[in-house]
């Protein structure tokens, strides 16, 4: 057995311990290629001059943005975010120690800074972005994408239509003026007394909050008037009520949409308002593109971005898709084949040559017209075929309820066509298959392992810099993996 030294070896005081010599120490113990370091190293090297403009020379001086900056980045990738616990991480763990230079920011300063420094935040992420271009770590042409519902910073209770606020502001006006005649009572008492009652500033605080709550919901009202909107949330009002992947709940939440290159390296990352994951493949391909300022030669998504629009942009872009339809799995694995599904539109043949379609028992559909279709956000056209020997088929019942069939068929239908196509071949099979092991643990890795599931900020805008943390906190471990394996 191996021997101790005595106690008191262990009691002496720790003489000319100064800031310098205890971050030598730090220094010392800190491994060459921990994540603190590289923190550092990258932080170092952006460009935070926006950030610093935003100070002003008078007064008191406080941290340098930069510290900040590296407070937070690590923070995010370590899974640490709280202003309150970075604040206790600064006092007591070396690796924030060693960031922040000794230096302890109030927790108010921390989450001042970045609530302030949010748009400066979206540059570094882009920052980022580059510097893996410039090392040669990441394959830009190919992109995956796929979006994860974030909760937000706010209660599903809150979120409510106009009636629900209208009763809801009823209720606080009866409150309030049960409050008020309540107060005139502790007034007559305290007349009575010629002292002050301890029930007073009870009630006084009663009365603010219930007035400030007034005021907020009046506000609610206001917002949904003028936006034409049917629910909103009163603590944030951008939070949209959506279904999370895989649950039943709906909460109120921002839909996070991310663009990943082959190497799991995020390029894009955006929270919407929409839930509707089809209306976002647009916005982040155009997003990966001036982020990376490089062509998007393929994109991969799953079904929920499969849609005509988005065949069409693919192909006028001249990208490279693979994205199902939402009724790919059937077509796959044969569904639409069977007995039951034999008078399905996509078992009706089509004839170039007299631009018809063959119906399941050999007739002819033709032509008719071109039906134009618009709503509010889209147009679409559809192309309608019409059966002429209906009339006499033993089979109508089974395939249509009115006199004559007719198959309604959108004009951009051969893209969707063609993408089936691709994704049934080998090539379009891996392809696709690759998307769940390089999108999908990213998500699980941020809302899982680190327990980002919902928000701290607020508010579109706040809540777009806060994905950027997150996602700025995934790159900078991945850069230190890549370096690893480089090295
Ligand atoms: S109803 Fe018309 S389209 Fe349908 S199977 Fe009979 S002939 Fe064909």
């Amino acid at each position: 057995m191996s021997k101790f030294k005595a106690l008191h070896e262990f009691q002496k005081p720790l003489q000319c311990l100064t800031p310098e010599s205890f971050l030598d120490y730090v220094n010392g113990v800190i491994p060459q290629d921990h994540l603190c370091r590289l923190v550092k190293e990258i932080v170092w090297t952006l460009d935070t001059v926006s950030v610093e403009e935003k100070y002003s020379f008078l007064g008191q001086r406080t941290y340098h943005p930069k510290l900040l900056l590296s407070l937070l980045f690590y923070g995010y990738a370590t899974g640490t975010r709280s202003s309150r616990k970075l604040e206790e991480k600064c006092l007591s763990d070396h690796n924030y120690i060693f960031l922040m230079r000794c230096y302890k920011p109030d927790h108010r300063t921390i989450s001042d800074f970045r609530k302030n420094s949010l748009k400066e935040i979206e540059s570094c992420f882009v920052e980022i972005v580059r510097i893996f271009q410039k090392l040669g770590f990441t394959n830009v042409g190919k992109i995956y994408i796929d979006g994860t519902k974030i909760k937000g910073s706010a209660s599903a209770k809150r979120t409510k239509d106009r009636e629900g606020f209208s009763n809801w502001l009823t209720k606080i006006e009866e409150e309030i003026s049960g409050l008020l005649e309540e107060a005139e009572a502790i007034d007559d008492e305290e007349d009575k007394r010629c002292k002050s009652v301890e029930s007073e500033e009870l009630l006084k605080k009663k009365l603010s909050k219930r007035t400030y709550l007034k005021s907020k919901i009046k506000a609610a009202l206001e917002v949904m008037e003028e936006e034409n909107l049917t629910k909103l949330n009163l603590t944030d009002h951008d939070a949209h009520h959506m279904k999370a992947g895989g649950s039943k709940d709906i909460r109120p939440g921002y839909n996070c949409q991310s663009s990943v290159t082959e190497d799991g390296v995020i390029i894009a990352a955006e929270a919407s308002t929409d839930p509707n994951d089809c209306n976002q493949l647009k916005p982040i391909i155009e997003k990966s593109r001036s982020n990376t300022q490089e062509a998007v030669k393929e994109a991969t998504a799953d079904s929920g971005y499969g849609n005509y629009t988005n065949y069409e942009y693919l192909e006028e872009e001249n990208i490279e898709g693979y994205v199902p339809d939402r009724f790919f799995h059937q077509y796959k694995t044969g569904e639409y084949e069977k007995e039951k599904n034999r008078y399905h539109y996509t078992n009706f043949k089509y004839d170039s040559s007299t631009e018809s379609y063959i119906c399941p028992e050999g007739k002819r559909l033709e032509y008719w017209k071109t039906r134009k279709n618009k709503s509010k956000t889209r147009q679409w056209n559809h192309k309608v075929y019409k059966g002429r020997g209906c009339a006499s088929c033993t089979k109508r019942a089974l395939c249509t309820k009115s006199k004559e069939r007719e198959l309604l068929i959108d004009i951009r239908e051969p893209l969707l066509q063609k993408m089936r196509k691709k994704l049934m071949t080998e090539e379009g099979k891996a392809k696709y298959y690759k998307r769940q092991y390089t999108i999908e643990p990213i998500f699980g890795h941020i809302k899982f392992n680190i327990g980002y599931r919902s928000f701290l900020l607020r508010g579109k805008e706040k809540v777009n810099g806060e994905f950027k943390l997150m996602s700025i906190g995934w790159n900078l471990k991945k850069l230190l993996q890549m370096k690893a394996k480089a090295a």
